[in-house]
């Protein structure tokens, strides 16, 4: 039956379609190494023009893939225990619904308390800083490595299983996006898995090893990285505890798995959203306490922006009578479904994006100003998100037409209230 029902070519191919993809593969892991040997250097100056090429000893550490491999298995243990609930995902095409298990918040403390026990045997949890440059290669080659399995795969599954945004016919093109919609191992769902824990939990202890360097070098952790780190976290463990929430986004719901995600979830966020703390070992900065407060504040903002307009939505979707949503304007569509035009989605049409950049400006102020380099992730998250912004914004216009049309006039900004 599922073998029946097909999923339609791509006619629209995004991201440039077939050139596009293939500069990315390559340029996405250059941005990464690129950003990594510049932030080593004493200017950190990102006007600087790439020098020779480093040496191989200083690129691949055998051991590097090793604690590599042992931290996915751990996160890919933690996700197969026995802890935590079952949620079931959206309808899919062929009108069955996955099962998926929701315990990385879970994961995320078994972690931390084995990083506690590091931290008090005084493990030299360093090293990660020593060799970062080692692991993010590794890290490379491992998402690579994946992203060939998932595509070797994926010309296996059946025709219902593909992504609807990654079945062009062009192999390089369906790579890159990605070819199947939830590649799976028995019941274990690789995308889902790679989407929250080897990535985002990984960025969380890479922060705790730099934070470790500094204390080895300078006696104490700076207010600087402190802040950084503690930010971060907040993030990290806010979507982690929202797990759940991940089951309607585009990435599981639109897109495929492929070099994409993969790359993305695996090397790209842990080791160039790191950048800030990494930036700190080697270039230290002062802060006052009352810019420390401006700082906190500024994140404190852009987080009541993120979490309550991302928990407005979600209840509203869940239940439109909700008692905390049930009082907002919203708008009827063709399909059954309503739009929210008031309370934080009656401000811009997604201020959820705007929370999430107010809280990357936040973390990267504590890195002061004299440099670029550690804007990197809110200057790239603001383009993202813009990019992002326009995909959703598409898929909303083809999916509830008049409607869309309707709400874009009652709330004509995008993100940024008065500016776009
Ligand atoms: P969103 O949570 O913004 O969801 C967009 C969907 O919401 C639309 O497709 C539509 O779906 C629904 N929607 C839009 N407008 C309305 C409205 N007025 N009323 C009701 N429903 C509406 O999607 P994302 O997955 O892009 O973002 C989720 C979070 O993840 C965001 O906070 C974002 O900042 C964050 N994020 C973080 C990244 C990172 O690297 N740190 C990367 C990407 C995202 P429907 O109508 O079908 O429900």
């Amino acid at each position: 039956m599922a073998d029946k029902i097909k999923t339609p070519r791509t006619k629209e191919m995004e991201f440039g379609g077939f050139l596009g993809a293939s500069a990315l593969i390559f340029l996405l892991p250059g941005t990464v190494l690129y950003l990594l040997l510049t932030c080593n250097t004493s200017d950190a100056s990102l006007l600087r023009l790439p020098g020779p090429l480093p040496s191989l000893e200083s690129l691949w550490n055998p051991f590097a893939l090793v604690v590599l491999l042992g931290w996915v298995a751990l996160q890919a243990l933690l996700y197969m225990l026995p802890m935590g609930k079952i949620a079931e995902g959206i309808t899919l095409r062929d009108n069955t619904r996955l099962k998926y298990k929701i315990n990385a918040f879970q994961a995320f403390l078994v972690t931390t308390i084995i990083a506690g026990v590091a931290v008090v045997l005084q493990l030299p949890l360093s090293y990660v800083y020593d060799h970062f440059l080692q692991f993010a290669v590794a890290s490379a080659l491992l998402s690579l490595a994946l992203s060939i399995f998932l595509y070797m795969k994926s010309l296996t599954a059946p025709e219902s299983a593909l992504a609807p945004g990654g079945n062009s016919g062009n192999p390089v093109y369906d790579f890159f996006i990605g070819h199947e919609l939830n590649p799976r191992i028995g019941s274990f769902d690789l995308k889902y898995f790679c989407e929250l824990r080897p990535g985002l939990i990984g960025w969380c202890l890479i922060n705790l090893c730099f934070l470790m360097k500094e204390i080895e070098l300078r006696g104490s952790p700076s207010l600087s990285m402190i802040l950084v780190c503690g930010f971060q976290a907040l993030y990290v463990t806010d979507a982690l505890w929202h797990e759940e929430a991940i089951l309607t986004t585009m990435d599981i719901v639109h897109d495929g798995f492929g070099f994409m995600l993969a790359f993305g979830d695996l090397c790209w966020v842990p080791f160039t959203y790191s950048l800030q703390a990494y930036f700190l070992v080697s270039h230290p900065q002062e802060l006052s306490t009352v810019v420390a407060v401006v700082i906190i504040f500024i994140d404190a903002l852009g987080y009541i922006i993120f979490r309550g307009s991302n928990s407005q939505k979600n209840a509203f979707r869940r239940n439109p009578s909700d008692p905390s949503v049930a009082g907002l304007e919203t708008i009827p569509t063709a399909t059954g479904k309503r739009l929210l035009v008031s309370g934080w989605w009656g401000l811009v049409r997604h201020p959820n994006y705007l929370g999430d950049l107010i809280m990357a400006l936040a973390w990267s102020l504590p890195c002061g100003v004299s440099h670029i380099l550690p804007y990197f992730y809110v200057i790239y998250f603001t383009g993202l998100l813009i990019h992002r912004e326009a995909r959703d914004e598409h898929q909303c216009l083809k999916k509830y037409g008049l409607a869309w049309q309707e709400y874009c006039r009652r709330v004509p900004y995008r993100i940024f209230p008065y500016i776009y």
